[in-house]
């Protein structure tokens, strides 16, 4: 039988086995290879290169600052187009092993301002200023992976699976699509010393979630984005496609997002169901503020998805209630029983950046912007 899937993935037609003769070649010790990572023009994806660096990094700050062509990744004009890369989180490379590293970076421009989309900046100095208050993050990362004709994996090539309903932590060929690369990435995210909590099949079939936290600070956007990274890295040597899209099948499917748990130590301690009043009230009232951040257009992306159908809310109204998951901002039913806890925030979509949401979140709840 011919395997049509991915006849037309030129990753997945490769002989992976010959790979293996070169990749457990023995490394000079004082050689690794970092491979820095950083969000490119659209907010939205990343893009990565390697160096050889001489030494074994154990802290960003050792390695040097890099640059790269802005102007080839929609940053920077051609006739002044190098970028700089400053290294600001270091992770274990699962691809190669060994000493070798990922870089995280963000991204300066010629004058040594902080890129457009480099949402790190500013959001490390929300996370600098709420330092007393311990704020706690997990993302609840959702996706879709794609076929080469970019239509959901495993879907039939002319028509549609059966309807949502057995899909969602299912069990069974029938059921869910590609449950290797969803088990690699995992591994991959515990070598590298990412915070990843644990992994589920979702609702629409050839979609899946995965949950990084909890992380005080600035962390939560550093790990989920190297997370997405691996992500995208383990779909690549499949010859799937990974899409963040958070509406990538109009009609009776479920949209993907980025549901993101919140706390302050505040919340966390006996009592602090007050404290997550508190910061509901203060959400109520800056709705906009929140949607423009909680997705790289700034709502546009939100709006195929925040229908008030498919287990979300209206983008156009705040709500928040116990174990509603029709809500914008749900209290678990754990919290409201125990008078303590987190809040979780639906409304953030699958593509959006972490620092962003975050940041939002500090500024609104904590720093009272
Ligand atoms: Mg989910």
């Amino acid at each position: 039988m011919p395997n049509t899937t991915l006849e037309n993935s030129p990753n997945a037609v490769l002989n992976k086995s010959v790979a293996e003769r070169y990749m457990h070649l023995p490394c000079p010790e004082n050689k690794v290879k970092a491979t820095y990572i950083w969000i490119d023009g659209t907010g939205e994806n990343v893009r990565a290169k390697t160096r050889t660096v001489d030494f074994v990094p154990k802290k960003p700050e050792e390695l040097p600052v890099w640059n790269y062509d802005g102007s080839s990744t929609y940053q920077a004009e051609g006739t002044n187009s190098d970028t700089y890369l400053c290294p600001v989180a270091i992770y274990n490379d699962p691809f190669n092993g060994g000493n070798h590293k990922l870089v995280m970076c963000d991204t300066y421009k010629y004058n040594k301002k902080p890129t457009e989309t480099n949402h790190r900046h500013t959001c490390l100095q929300a996370m600098e200023a709420a330092k007393d208050t311990k704020p706690w993050f997990g993302i609840e990362q959702e996706y879709t992976l794609l076929d080469m004709d970019m239509r959901p994996l495993g879907w039939p090539k002319n028509g549609f699976p059966g309807p949502q309903g057995p899909y969602y932590c299912g069990v069974g060929a029938n059921k869910v699509y590609a449950r290797d690369i969803v088990e690699s990435h995992y591994s991959a995210c515990l070598y590298a010393g990412i915070n990843i909590a644990g992994t589920n099949a979702e609702v629409m079939p050839a979609q899946w979630e995965y949950q990084v936290g909890p992380c005080e600070g600035i962390s939560i956007g550093d790990e989920l984005w190297v997370s997405r990274y691996i992500l995208h890295r383990v779909a690549e040597d499949f010859g799937v496609i990974v899409t963040f899209d958070p509406k990538p099948i109009e009609g009776d499917w479920n949209g993907a997002g980025a549901h993101t748990n919140f706390s302050t130590k505040a919340m966390r301690e006996d009592g602090g169901i007050i404290e997550i009043e508190k910061a509901i009230d203060k959400l109520s009232r800056n709705h906009l503020r929140h949607i423009q951040a909680y997705d790289p257009k700034g709502g546009k992306d939100n709006e195929r998805r925040l229908t008030g159908r498919h287990e979300t809310s209206s983008i156009h109204d705040f709500s928040a209630g116990v174990a509603n998951r029709g809500a914008s901002i749900r209290i678990p039913r754990g919290c409201a029983e125990d008078k303590k806890g987190y809040l979780e925030d639906r409304r953030p979509s699958s593509n959006c950046d972490p620092y962003a949401v975050c940041e939002a979140l500090v500024r609104t709840c904590i720093l009272d912007e």
